[in-house]
């Protein structure tokens, strides 16, 4: 049996068509899934009864399972969901102004191993299958704080996109469909940690690029992100630098500030002379501390200094806010903290 929410519209019409049935009945059940909420086949009203119950055998409506809600008191709420053999997977909705966020998990785990992170230390468990990223866009949807609409996805919670690309674009195809929730791939963002010959999918895909940098020299990055060892920072700059040509985009570059490692003002200076003609904004992103991660965030001062100096030289920057502190913010940190006091931890589902 097959699932829906792994399905393009083709695929599904493709899968109805062998199963001797009419193609454009996957469209129907596109528009009751994705765009009215539906995922009972009995109550898909204007399809035949006979064939509303040959549906229940020819595809399954599984969705990953909600085992616990977090909700921080800036409004941002966290997700921790169920996916097959046993593991969980972390979104979360961030709300900030008109928009609302919703930052998925592509990966159980990651291998990238970059040092602050705390997914890092699962180490990669699996990849998720794309009803496994679609699923968490659903799940969220259904259980927005007030219902309100998701504005933005960005592909930044456990796991690195590029390393499970072909799920990952096969999700942004199916959420993008018009005849589900033609979700505008504009509003997607996939950020990367560096792995340089694949952003080119990125483009091919149609959404945003943004990048971790994290580092203004070789010597750091190879010890802050070991990506760096295999492609290096002109390597990742030339890649950054054809995907904005190619899509006329700006590249956002993300850069977790860690206190005496990369937040030197010869640091600010070379960020100006490495992202030098691409365009771009930056993300300035103090470290969120974690137990015995060994990093520590930098004076507010001199995260503002930082923000300065990039400015001065004509950059778009913007520093972005920790939210949800008191919800275990760092991804992977609530899982990690679920695990461990069950308990302690109050299940809202
Ligand atoms: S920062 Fe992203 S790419 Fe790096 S280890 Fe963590 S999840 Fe993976």
């Amino acid at each position: 049996m097959v699932n829906f929410f792994d399905k393009t519209l083709e695929e599904l019409r493709e899968h109805l068509a062998q199963c001797g049935k009419e193609k454009f009945r996957a469209q129907q059940i596109y528009r009751w899934v994705y765009q009215k909420g539906i995922l009972d086949p009995e109550k898909m009203t204007n399809m035949s009864k006979d064939f509303r119950s040959q549906l229940l055998n020819l595809i399954e409506f599984k969705l990953p399972k909600i085992s616990h809600i977090a909700d921080s008191s800036d409004g941002t709420r966290k997700f921790l969901m169920d996916v097959d053999g046993g593991k969980t997977v972390e979104s979360v909705l961030i709300p900030n102004g008109d928009r609302l966020t919703l930052c998925v998990s592509s990966e159980v785990g990651c291998a990238m191993g970059c040092r602050f992170c705390f997914t890092s230390k699962m180490g990669l468990m699996r990849r998720l299958l794309p009803f496994e990223i679609v699923g968490q866009f659903v799940n969220a949807s259904a259980n927005s704080p007030g219902g309100r609409k998701i504005t933005n996805i960005v592909f930044m919670g456990m796991g690195e996109p590029l390393d499970n690309v072909a799920n990952v674009r096969k999700a942004i195809e199916i959420l993008h469909n018009q005849h589900g929730f033609g979700f505008p791939k504009r509003r997607i963002t996939v950020s990367t940690s560096g792995i340089a010959p694949l952003i080119r999918e990125v483009a091919e895909a149609g959404v945003r690029l943004a990048v971790s940098l994290n580092a203004t020299t070789d010597e750091i990055r190879d010890k802050v992100m070991p990506i760096n060892k295999k492609y290096p920072l002109t390597t990742l700059l030339d890649a950054c630098r054809e995907y904005a040509s190619q899509t006329g985009d700006k590249v956002t570059f993300e850069y977790v500030l860690l206190k005496g490692v990369n937040d030197s003002r010869d640091d600010a200076h070379r960020i100006v002379r490495l992202t030098k003609n691409i365009p771009n904004k930056i993300n300035l992103i103090p470290f969120n501390e974690h137990p015995d991660s060994g990093f520590h965030r930098p004076p507010a001062a001199e995260v503002l200094h930082f923000q300065r100096i990039l400015m001065d030289a004509g950059r778009h920057v913007l520093i972005r806010k920790t939210m949800g502190r008191d919800i275990f913010a760092a991804c992977g940190q609530l899982r990690s903290e679920m695990e461990k006091h069950p308990t302690r931890m109050a299940i809202q589902v």
